[in-house]
């Protein structure tokens, strides 16, 4: 991480010939405070490129196009952005969506996905979402045997779903333990490796010719793309161990996961998706000779780079020989960032009042967030130029599980997130979603109940 540029340094042009995203992005931050989308009364925002997202796809479904035999169902991992104007957008470049629960399968279905193309994924599906998934049509991947005994009562015989079963590959973590799925305690998934496990799935697929599919997904952020492909691998010589076991092709389809890992450190998009690809053919080529679909779900991959948050400079003080930028970008929306700074570091951009990149020569500063706690920092000791009262910070690469994914601490709305496309000249916004307002706070914090308590009396 250079922690000493004002500005991140320019990365490579993307294909398409417009400038570097962090130059593109200043522009769209200037026009954002010059209408009015980010000032004192809006003091925080995120911000998503929806071109950009476009392009990320794009790569995406090229890199695996690449090998021309294989069918492969991009999904995108609604946890990642889970705003219905993006999973729209994704499903208008052709992807499906993966869901992990209710509420996402609910956003996939709003946003207009085909249940053919969603993914149901989650350690605890309850009966009723089992139910919902089937009758819908929506793919599940049980993640345990207990799961597969469920769906075995719940499926109907004429279910359009296609079933899969998650595996543990267990060939270890990355470099951040809670990104890290497939370590030998892993809670996702039946973990292969442990006495008896593997000859159990083999025969539970033996036993349920309605059981198709094998998912894993190795890990994210901190996985090496070696790592992901050895769990991969894995899970391919499982298929083609089934399949060997029952002299038939039962197992019709292998979904690889997501856990692309995203460079934070600067423009650039690294690893690209086509690295990804070849590490999997070097590690399995069989994955890709045409005799298995694929299914993949890549969330931060696609759209951390997509986006960036944008918050006014409240105050500034000095303590203990510190400088301080209290500023609206804390822990309800950079919650990975503000309790595991070394594992998530950001890259953060300073402008002016008028959203124009900053001047001026470095000072160590402490870029602190509205939150009441100590903790509450995005960024510690970092060198950018002097900010003031009024300036703005940009918090870069935030466009996967930051503002989409905001936390509720001290009661703070939830900012408001706006999607631009086009060029510097003709760029234009369009909301995605409104700032939470003060009703619906005081709505979600049980206003209908107010005397809920008071009226309570436990003795008589
Ligand atoms: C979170 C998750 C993904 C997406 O992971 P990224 O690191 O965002 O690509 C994919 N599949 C499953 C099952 C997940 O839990």
């Amino acid at each position: 991480m250079d922690a000493t540029s004002p500005t991140p340094p320019p990365g490579p042009a993307p294909p398409s010939g417009r400038p570097p995203r962090s130059a593109r992005f200043a522009e769209v931050l200037r026009l954002a405070v010059a209408e009015g989308l980010l000032g004192e009364e809006r003091p925080l925002a995120g911000f998503l490129d929806a071109d950009g997202i476009r392009e990320s796809a794009d790569a995406l479904r090229d890199a695996f196009a690449a090998e021309p035999g294989v069918r492969v169902l991009h999904t995108f991992a609604a946890k990642a952005a889970s705003l219905i104007p993006v999973l729209r957008l994704l499903a208008d470049c052709g992807m499906g969506c993966e869901v992990a629960g209710p509420g996402e399968l609910r956003l996939a279905v709003e946003a207009g996905f085909a249940p053919a193309r969603i993914v149901l994924d989650s350690p605890a599906k309850t009966r009723d979402e089992l139910r919902l998934a089937l009758a819908l049509g929506v793919a599940v991947n049980a993640d345990s045997f207990g799961e597969i005994r469920r769906i075995e009562g719940l499926r109907s015989p004429g279910s359009a779903s296609v079933l899969g079963l998650r595996v543990n590959p267990q060939v270890g973590g990355g470099s951040i333990g809670a990104m890290s799925t497939a370590t030998a305690t892993s809670k996702f998934g039946v973990a292969l490796r442990d006495p008896g496990a593997r000859d159990r799935v083999v025969q539970t697929f033996v036993e349920r010719p309605w059981l198709t599919r094998l998912h894993a997904h190795v890990g994210s952020q901190g996985c090496s793309l070696d790592l992901i492909a050895a769990g991969i691998a894995e899970t391919y010589r499982l298929a083609e161990e089934i399949n060997g076991v029952l002299g038939t092709r039962r197992v019709t389809g292998i979904d690889i996961g997501g856990g692309l890992p995203v460079n934070f450190d600067d423009d650039e998009t690294r690893p690209a998706f086509a690295e990804y690809v070849a590490a999997l053919r070097s590690a399995a080529p069989g994955l890709f000779d045409g005799r298995y679909d694929l299914v993949t779900e890549f969330g931060r991959s696609l759209l951390a780079k997509n986006g960036f948050i944008g918050a006014r400079v409240e105050y500034t003080k000095d303590a203990g020989g510190r400088r301080i930028a209290l500023t609206h970008a804390g822990a309800q929306i950079a919650t990975r960032t503000v309790f595991m700074p070394d594992a998530w570091p950001l890259r953060i951009g300073a402008f002016d009042g008028e959203g124009r990149p900053h001047g001026g020569p470095p000072m160590v500063q402490d870029i602190a967030g509205p939150c009441c706690f100590a903790g509450d920092v995005v960024a510690h000791a970092r060198e950018l130029p002097e900010l003031r009262e009024g300036d703005f910070v940009v918090l870069y690469d935030t466009g996967a599980y930051y503002f989409s994914t905001p936390w509720a601490y001290n009661s703070l709305p939830r900012p408001a997130v706006y999607g631009f496309a086009g060029e510097t000249g003709s760029l234009r916004f369009a909301p995605v979603r409104e700032a939470q307002s003060l009703d619906s706070v005081a709505a979600e914090s049980g206003l209908r109940h107010a005397g809920a308590l008071t009226g309570l009396h436990g003795r008589p």
